[in-house]
């Protein structure tokens, strides 16, 4: 039921901040519409586990209508925003118009190749449940390949897995592609050792972890699971000087860029 007399609140996207806006507002008078392209709730934190198979995408993704059930002013659409009427007050969704009197753009943000938008179709980010699952399907395919390939040479290409950014999500990944390879997988394949997998991350900062002083949120027991995770992989080598020295060093500035590269993994950072 829409109330006339009553304020209208668009929400465009459901992430983190648009479900955090519309709860906020579950005990004001306000009429509250939830837009979002899909009918889930992602909790991206979590990508890097369903893009090494430890976690099943349903683990990461709940219904927005279900979030929302008991908040009777929220109404959910499943739908793209596609513009904004600032004049008229009204967010576009193709030809349909959804009035508002306020108006909270909560779309999220798109990852950075730092000016090499070209790695992208080689290296997919990690920001959507497809990306993860095609990361993952990517992953567990080199294991495949590898165990049918006569090349030697060829099955150590295969099982060369290259992520490009240190920050929180390259390192997760990195720690949990060498928990697959060396825990996980170790005893499920005959012809390759699967812990013989060799992962670089790339950082063209001083250091691993560069934006970390800037996450005082997060609890202490997180810092103290990362560390674990790049002391205990420690064997994976970190390269600690600029990105392109780095791709150069890793061979990617070869002839052999284009199949290297097609088995690297990335961890671009957000871009606003
Ligand atoms: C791999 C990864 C790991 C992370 N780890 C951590 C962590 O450990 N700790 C931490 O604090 N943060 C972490 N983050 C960051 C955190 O997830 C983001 O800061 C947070 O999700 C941002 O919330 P948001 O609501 O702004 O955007 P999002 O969560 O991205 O939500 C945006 C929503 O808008 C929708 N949308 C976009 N465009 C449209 C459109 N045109 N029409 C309709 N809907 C649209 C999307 O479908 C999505 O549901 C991580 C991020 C990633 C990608």
């Amino acid at each position: 039921m829409t109330f006339v007399d009553r304020p209208r609140v668009v929400i465009a996207g459901g992430g983190f901040g648009g479900l955090s806006a519309a709860r906020a507002l579950a005990r004001v008078a306000v009429d509250v519409t939830l837009i979002d392209r899909h009918n889930y709730h992602l909790f991206q934190p979590l990508l890097y586990q369903v893009a090494t198979a430890a976690l099943a995408p349903n683990s990461i993704a709940a219904p927005i209508r279900a979030i929302l059930r008991g908040q009777r002013n929220a109404t959910v659409l499943m739908e793209t925003v596609t513009g904004i009427d600032t004049a008229g007050r009204a967010v576009l969704i193709g030809e349909q118009r959804v009035a508002y009197d306020f108006l909270i753009i909560a779309t999220g943000a798109r990852h950075s190749y730092f000016g090499h938008d070209e790695w992208e179709k080689f290296a997919p980010g990690i920001k959507t449940l497809f990306d993860a699952l095609s990361i993952r399907q990517q992953v567990l395919s080199a294991f495949e390949a590898a165990e049918v390939c006569n090349d030697s040479s060829e099955r150590r290409r295969l099982l060369n897995f290259i992520l490009i950014g240190a920050g929180p999500t390259g390192v997760e990944l990195a720690g949990a592609i060498a928990e697959l390879a060396k825990a996980s997988l170790v005893h499920d394949f005959r012809h390759i050792d699967p812990s013989s997998a060799r992962i670089v991350l790339i950082e063209a900062g001083p250091r691993v972890l560069p934006t970390r002083s800037g996450w005082t949120h997060l609890p202490t027991e997180r810092d103290a699971w990362w560390c674990a995770k790049i002391y205990r992989f420690r064997d994976t080598p970190r390269y600690l000087r600029s990105a392109t020295s780095a791709l150069r060093r890793a061979g990617m500035e070869s002839r052999r860029r284009a199949s290297l590269l097609r088995q690297s993994k990335w961890g671009p950072m957000p871009r606003a």
